[in-house]
């Protein structure tokens, strides 16, 4: 099974510079198909039925040929993890020429010492928060408010600030910067996403955990809302098709969450995937380092493991 869908599998473990979501290594598997290098890289915590999700896509990726693309390169925007504002300078210089910043913040004390370090950095930076839920609407709304008061209109928006449809729906009417959806997309898959108006103005699309290009484009048009396209971080391979993705919507993209290969230690593909000027090119990528990250045999197994039984999932639905 593994040879029929993923040939050349490879197991990667690759640190990070600073913790992300919680991690500090980033595993994830890369396999060859007909059009070329794709990647599967649910988080450990997913289960196999999310984790088929993210199969569907690496497997498009690998046996089907990309959409058809607008452009070829695409405007980054840089991220920062929950950093120390000490450490805000050294992150951004890892993401050259971007114009828009995206900011994970848990409060309002410790991510306004951050914002301000951004803006002493650049005050023309556009910002993005990225609460990834971790809000009550109550607490969204007095923190959104202290941001505004302190900041103004630097800010472009905010990425999921608190978890449920019902609690964005309280927020939204109440804060003077516009909502982001993320999680509120990719934790829904198949409960339908009508009347996304009333909690989002925003939808970010991000390759894996949509399922695809087929299906990011099918929930792109049901959500019917500007789109911003994100990395799951991704290496180079994975951000490829994430480039491709903002490349294959005919209208203008906004600055793309695709840079997130700076939050490696390093990437597999040679030169490295990274902003240069603000903009990443649109093409196919190869781990010709992919040697150099290698996981322990242990780690191989697992995700052999959880490989098979995400393809077995697809296979049984497919039925
Ligand atoms: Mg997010």
């Amino acid at each position: 099974m593994l040879e029929k869908y993923c040939p050349d599998l490879t197991v990667l473990a690759i640190p990070l510079r600073n913790k992300f979501r919680g991690i500090t290594v980033r595993e994830v598997a890369l396999f060859q198909g007909e059009h070329g290098w794709s990647e599967f890289g649910p988080f450990l915590e997913y289960d196999d039925l999310e984790a088929a999700t993210w199969m569907r896509a690496a497997l498009e990726a690998a046996h089907q040929p990309w959409p058809t693309l607008y452009r070829n390169q695409i405007p980054i925007n840089a991220t920062l993890p929950i950093v120390a504002a000490e450490d805000v300078a050294g992150i951004l210089q890892r993401f050259p020429g971007a114009t828009t910043v995206k900011i994970k913040v848990d409060d309002f004390e410790n991510g306004s010492k951050v914002v301000d370090e951004v803006l002493g950095i650049n005050a023309e930076y556009k910002i993005r928060l990225d609460v990834n839920a971790g809000w009550s609407a109550e607490d969204a709304i007095s923190n959104l408010l202290e941001y505004h008061l302190r900041f103004g209109k630097v800010f472009e928006y905010v990425e999921q600030p608190c978890q449920s449809l019902q609690e964005l729906a309280l927020v939204k009417p109440e804060i003077p910067i516009k909502i982001a959806a993320d999680e509120s997309i990719r934790k829904r898959l198949g409960e339908g996403f009508q009347n996304f108006s009333d909690y989002a103005d925003f939808a970010i699309l991000k390759w894996q955990p949509l399922g695809g290009f087929t299906a990011a484009h099918r929930i792109a048009e049901e959500i019917g809302l500007p789109v911003v396209v994100s990395s799951a971080l991704e290496t180079g391979v994975g951000i490829s098709h994430g480039l491709a993705l903002a490349a294959s919507f005919p209208e203008e993209i906004r600055a793309s969450g695709l840079g997130t290969v700076a939050l490696f230690e390093g990437d597999v593909c040679d030169p490295a995937t990274l902003a240069e000027d603000g903009y990443i090119e649109v093409k196919r990528r190869e781990p010709v380092l992919r040697e150099r990250y290698l996981a322990s045999a242990e780690r191989v197994t697992h995700w052999k493991n959880r490989i098979v039984r995400t393809l077995e999932l697809i296979e049984r639905g497919s039925e």
